[in-house]
């Protein structure tokens, strides 16, 4: 199999907090990989290690054969990784397209005002056909901020698709997510994987959404993996059912 990612015995620690401890896994290229587990067992903390914002104290992480482990966080985007947020982070003030292109040139562009270039007809164009990838067509002209929650997770989603991401790690994308908008999303990620061939490494609390999208599931607890597996594995595994229930 082609590693898309591999993550190799990497310890973060904050103070004395060891947040992630001795943590290996790996995703290969084409699959969606879901990242699960009680909240504070670290996968905020690994997706911040991968997108570079955190320096593990030992480890290595290794995106598509290249070692990353000393890159800067801006150096990613050209690898082909992108990431959403846990909590919003949009422009609230401005369209729905123009928070795709801006997505696009964050991705080209490292400067504020390099951002602030004439929007090109190719970016426009490429901004328009992820809006359709995405369902939000028909609102690339209204604000940000009068979408409703769900739309605006989608407008993050969306934008992280800008920079033409081959992984792209998305965290808890289906959070505060009404079931409809659920089954849209799974539909969508489903399309993005498929037909796009974009590799996800998702953290999910919604057991709905990762039990039917994700090839593969990587259990943490208390910054330790204790499970790994299929859905249907991970789910009946005593370690995994034990770490929920707080048995
Ligand atoms: P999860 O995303 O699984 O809920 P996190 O990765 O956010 O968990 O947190 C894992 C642990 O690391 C928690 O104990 C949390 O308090 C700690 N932690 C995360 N980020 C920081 C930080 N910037 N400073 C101090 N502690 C942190
Ligand atoms: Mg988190």
């Amino acid at each position: 199999m082609a590693a898309m990612l591999s993550l190799s015995n990497v310890l973060m620690r904050f103070g004395g907090i060891v947040a992630i401890n001795d943590f290996s896994m790996e995703v290969e290229a084409g699959s969606i990989h879901a990242l699960i587990g009680p909240n504070g067992a670290g996968k905020s903390t690994v997706f911040n290690c991968i997108s570079r914002i955190y320096q593990p104290a030992t480890g290595k992480i290794v995106v598509r054969g290249q070692d990353v482990t000393a890159l800067p966080p801006h150096a990613m985007a050209g690898l082909g990784v992108a990431r959403t947020f846990q909590n919003l982070e949009l422009f609230n003030e401005l369209s729905v397209i123009e928070n795709v292109m801006l997505g696009a040139y964050a991705h080209e562009e490292t400067g504020f005002w390099q951002r602030l270039k004439p929007r090109s007809p190719a970016t426009r164009a490429k901004a328009e056909a992820i809006l359709e990838q995405t369902g939000l067509q028909d609102f690339r002209d209204v604000k940000a901020n009068s979408l409703d929650f769900g739309r605006q997770k989608l407008l993050e989603l969306a934008r992280a698709l800008a920079g033409s991401p081959k992984l792209m790690l998305l965290d808890e994308p289906a959070a505060g997510l009404r079931s409809r908008e659920i089954e849209r999303l799974d539909q969508i990620l489903t399309d993005l994987n498929q037909r796009h061939g974009i590799t996800i490494l998702l953290v999910e609390h919604v057991m709905q959404l990762v039990m039917s999208i994700s090839n593969r599931i990587t259990v943490l607890n208390f910054g330790e993996k204790i499970a790994e597996g299929t859905p249907g594995e991970v789910k009946t595994h005593p370690r995994v059912i034990e770490a929920y229930l707080g048995a």
